[in-house]
């Protein structure tokens, strides 16, 4: 099957009837039909039709190696400078689309795959490690234009660094148990965003497990037996795209995720009970370098609004003479740069890894995860600072179609925008900055690649300085 329809995955999803709770009650109509859901689940449909936008024809898809069919371009596995350009292109149209809101857009999970099958080998001959399993279902996912979400961290409970799970029942997922069929899983991860509206759920650990039971790799579809879904309350504020121009279509929801006994059968479990694969795995695989590249990516688009965003809230109200106003668009300007010139660097120090395929260059893919969650924190209190009292001076559409329609028109128009555009804009910047869908944005980039603390305590870690400090003993002759 090649590349996917946006109505194709719709149908997909729907069919599948997920086991998905919203507000202590189970989704039992269409998914794509709830409240909480609809949007982003045409968001995600009109990615996927873009798939057959014939001038897009180049940037979105590619010939599968194994049947010659059109498939996405997130499954392409590089081994050229080239590919990773052309996988760069394929994130950033998807991510403009969007224009860079959806987090988890199926390219970040579609690269996630490719980038652990084409480091499969590093599980070969290692003990209850199954890399032709990994490599088949990367293929069938790729084949059939799957949609995945993720879990990878066990729920908040104790997290001091020798904490041991001592209860009755497990509360992190753990193996329980194994039999002819596969091994069975009991207790739960801590998030998934989108879960329930992607077609699998890949689960894998992340580092730092202290019993190996913990550790494990597979993907079952979203409605496999025992596997539950719990939403938080929903961010979508209605359906108006006036009044909530983003929480309506890009609002991606996330879940915890219960495994109450589910059997994950052997062809699908790509490694168990082994705990230096379990806490070595994600380090040693090509996943930072290829995720980062693309979140990069998409971080690059969603910053590019942002920017748009301020401009046409200056011009609106005609802020741009002030140099405090401009320096903050300065900041803006200063990121995307950096993050554009960090991904190029990635690209052009590219190298090809032990297994034959191109991997940009991690550390500095790395240096810009550590740079988004601070800009973009920043970037939310730019827009709140440059909006001022325009960010709550707000009404809704439905005061503009009310008796209070010519105050509104009198009062609320600007420079260069009439009341109702005016308030659209200011709507636009309030979504992003200050509902809740707009603060969950921020905490989201903030911890969209895992702990910021840790993220930086890694990079001192990792980080070549030995050739500079050699460099300063030599000037001062202490060697
Ligand atoms: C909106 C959102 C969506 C997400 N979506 C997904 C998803 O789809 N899939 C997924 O797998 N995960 C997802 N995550 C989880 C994300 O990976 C984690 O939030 C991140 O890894 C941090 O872990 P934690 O939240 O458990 O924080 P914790 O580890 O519990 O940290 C809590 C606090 O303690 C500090 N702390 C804890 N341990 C240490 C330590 N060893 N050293 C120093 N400080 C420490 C932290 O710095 C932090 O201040 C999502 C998170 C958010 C906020």
């Amino acid at each position: 099957m090649p590349a996917i329809t946006g109505s194709e995955y719709i149908e997909r999803i729907d069919q599948l009837k997920t086991n998905l709770w919203v507000d202590g009650k189970p989704v039992r109509r269409k998914v794509s039909e709830h409240t909480a859901f609809k949007g982003v689940i045409e968001s995600q449909a009109t990615l996927y039709d873009l798939q057959h936008d014939k001038s897009l024809k180049d940037i979105m898809i590619y010939s599968s190696p194994l049947t010659g069919d059109q498939v996405g371009i997130s499954y392409l596995q590089p081994e050229t400078k080239e590919d990773l350009v052309k996988r760069r292109m394929m994130t950033q149209q998807w991510a403009i689309s969007s224009n860079g809101m959806l987090g988890r857009s199926p390219d970040y999970m579609n690269t996630v795959l490719m980038a652990l099958a084409s480091s499969a080998e590093f599980l070969r001959g290692k003990e209850n490690c199954f890399p032709e399993r990994l490599i088949s279902f990367y293929e069938y996912a790729r084949e059939n234009d799957l949609s995945l979400t993720h879990t990878f961290v066990n729920p908040q409970v104790n997290r001091a660094q020798f904490y041991l799970e001592d209860t009755n029942e497990p509360i992190a997922a753990k193996v329980i148990d194994r039999n002819s069929e596969g091994i069975i899983i009991k207790g739960a991860r801590l998030l998934a965003t989108r879960g329930g509206i992607t077609d699998e759920i890949a689960v894998f650990s992340a580092g730092g497990i202290q019993d190996k039971a913990n550790g494990f790799a597979f993907s079952i579809p979203s409605n496999h037996d025992g596997l539950k879904f719990i939403c938080r309350e929903s961010f979508v504020g209605g359906e108006s795209t006036f009044n909530y121009p983003l929480s309506s279509r890009y609002e991606e929801m996330d879940t915890i995720v219960v495994f109450d006994n589910v059997l994950v059968p052997w062809d699908r479990v790509f490694y168990y009970d082994n705990l230096l694969v379990s806490n070595s795995f994600a380090a040693e695989s090509s996943f930072f370098p290829y995720s980062l590249h693309q979140a990069i990516s998409r971080q690059i688009i969603k910053t590019e609004f942002v920017l748009g965003l301020v401009q046409t809230i200056i011009d609106s109200i005609n802020i741009g003479e002030y140099l405090h106003v401009q320096e903050k668009v300065s900041e803006i300007i200063i990121a995307l740069e950096t993050l554009k010139a960090l991904v190029l660097k990635s690209e052009i120090e590219a190298k090809l890894d032990e297994w034959g395929y191109m991997r940009p260059n991690q550390r500095t893919l790395q240096v810009a995860s550590n740079i988004f969650p601070k800009v973009y924190t920043r970037f939310s209190e730019i827009i709140q600072q440059i909006c001022a009292s325009g960010i709550v001076s707000i009404p809704t559409e439905e005061a503009f179609q009310s008796d209070i329609e010519k105050d509104l028109n009198l009062y609320l128009h600007s420079k260069s925008d009439d009341a109702m555009t005016r308030v659209k804009l200011f709507r636009l910047a309030w979504d992003l900055t200050m509902s809740a869908f707009g603060t969950r944005e921020v905490q989201y980039e903030r911890y969209y690649y895992g702990d910021p603390v840790k993220l930086t305590s890694q990079l001192y870690q990792t980080y070549e300085k030995e050739p500079y400090v050699k460099r300063v003993r030599q000037f001062l002759e202490i060697d």
